[in-house]
């Protein structure tokens, strides 16, 4: 199949403003694709918070878009010079397919990983100007430490796409794991408050307050869910 012809699973696309991570604040366009590696079932209920990127049962509602279909969409927001965030699921799947877009797009792209897989970066070199905001899931994934932690793709990543950062999800006090994944790794390193409700982020936010500042992380809100809970879209 010829690249042109490529499609990729999108499960939405939608303009509001980051929430999380190094560039909190800034209006952004997100595209947030369909499929994951992993499945995080320690992640509530239903498991991963983007369940419905992620469960094969919601794959119905995904739509399979070509580049130029998601360049049509794009357009309409670029008045408001938006970030671009490819989010998922998990954008690593579809790094080639992707890469028509990371050539086009003019402006700051985030693409928010699991870094279990990494971009040929010899083979598609601007992937280097884009910053991969890498959520290397932790124990309270419950997911299996070899499938959530490759730590030569982390490096990979990092040497590669130099402003790039880690983000952490944390619920309780996970420093050795944090070293763990960060070794060696010379980036800035975010963590967030566990939670998919505004009462949950409030239940742990005070502890990874605390937890920051005793390690020297950054913190990073979850804006979009204290504002808007489980909604989708926003
Ligand atoms: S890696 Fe992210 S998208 Fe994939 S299942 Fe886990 S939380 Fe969900």
């Amino acid at each position: 199949m010829e690249s042109g012809e490529w499609r990729i699973p999108v499960s939405e696309i939608f303009y509001s403003i980051q929430g999380e991570g190094k560039y909190a604040g800034n209006p952004s366009l997100f595209i947030r694709v369909g499929g994951c590696n992993l499945t995080c079932p320690g992640f509530g209920k239903r498991g991963c918070d983007s369940y419905y990127a992620v469960d094969k049962k919601y794959k119905s509602e995904w739509k399979n878009l070509s580049i130029e279909e998601i360049k049509k969409e794009i357009k309409k927001y670029l008045k408001f010079k938006p970030d671009l965030v490819i989010t998922g699921g998990e954008p690593g799947l579809y790094f080639d397919r992707l890469y028509p877009l990371i050539e086009w797009f003019r402006g700051n792209i985030t693409i928010e990983t699991n870094a279990t897989i990494s971009p040929d970066f010899e083979k598609y070199p601007l992937y280097k100007k884009v910053a991969f905001a890498m959520s290397v899931k932790l124990s309270n994934s419950k997911e299996e430490y070899k499938k959530r932690v490759k730590k030569e793709i982390i490096k990979n990543i990092a040497k590669n796409a130099k402003r790039s950062f880690f983000k952490f999800v944390i619920d309780r006090y996970l420093k050795e794991e944090i070293d763990d994944i960060t070794e060696g790794v010379d980036i800035p390193i975010y963590c967030m408050p566990l939670g998919s409700t505004k009462e949950e982020l409030e239940k742990n936010a005070p502890f990874v307050f605390d937890f920051c500042l005793k390690n020297g992380y950054r913190y990073s809100d979850r804006l979009h869910i204290r504002l808007f809970g489980k909604k989708r879209g926003v």
